[in-house]
């Protein structure tokens, strides 16, 4: 499943490979940060799991910090300059065997800062995110990703009690943007690392 979804990634121009664990990934990552001097996160429980997001604070130069408290305003300042980051790490809510990545967000910092800003995009995702296609790339990041999100952020949206998603209308509803990356501008600029071990949602 992993070779295949790395093959046809590759031909869609990403940058793919994939890790026995996520220590193993520590190398390839050290070598980006000695490259690139601004980095910048958009949110991820797979960072979070496999630790990278530490090593990379620790190993990086000079963080471009995502604001989580603070007024709005701050919080979306934050957001803008990391669309400026040299190289932006993140994980993707889905990751089709026949090469697209599907990510579901409300602001679309993650999302806009995917497709285009940084000079370099690395998705970090273990092999639970792999699906058949875009199809079912999509009702996993629907169905799973976001309402995963929705408890984690302690929201009232039908979807928590459903336990999928309802397609609500609710005040709180956190799916504004759903996004299909087919093929990675420049070539290889997107780099996918997968693991082969489950993390995050
Ligand atoms: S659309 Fe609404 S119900 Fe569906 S996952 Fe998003 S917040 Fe939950």
């Amino acid at each position: 499943m992993i070779e295949k979804t790395l093959k046809n990634l590759e031909k869609h121009h990403f940058d793919a490979k994939a890790f026995d664990s996520a220590e193993s990934m520590k190398k390839e990552i050290k070598t980006l940060l000695e490259e690139y001097h601004s980095f910048a996160f958009g949110g991820s429980t797979t960072l979070l799991e496999t630790k990278l997001r530490d090593f990379i604070i620790e190993n990086g130069k000079i963080h471009i910090e995502r604001m989580t408290s603070g007024t709005e305003e701050e919080k979306i300042e934050s957001e803008r300059k990391a669309l400026l980051s040299d190289i932006y790490f993140c994980s993707a809510n889905a990751i089709s065997e026949d090469g697209s990545l599907v990510n579901i967000d409300k602001r679309g910092n993650r999302i806009g800062a995917m497709i285009f800003g940084p000079r370099k995009v690395v998705v970090i995702a273990g092999r639970n995110k792999i699906t058949a296609n875009v199809t079912e790339a999509i009702e996993r990041a629907k169905n799973i990703a976001a309402v995963r999100n929705c408890m984690r952020f302690n929201l009232d949206t039908p979807c928590v009690k459903l336990q999928k998603c309802a397609e609500c209308e609710h005040e709180r509803n956190i799916c504004y943007t759903t996004a299909i990356i087919k093929r990675s501008f420049p070539y290889k600029r997107i780099s996918v690392f997968i693991i082969d071990n489950d993390y995050g949602f």
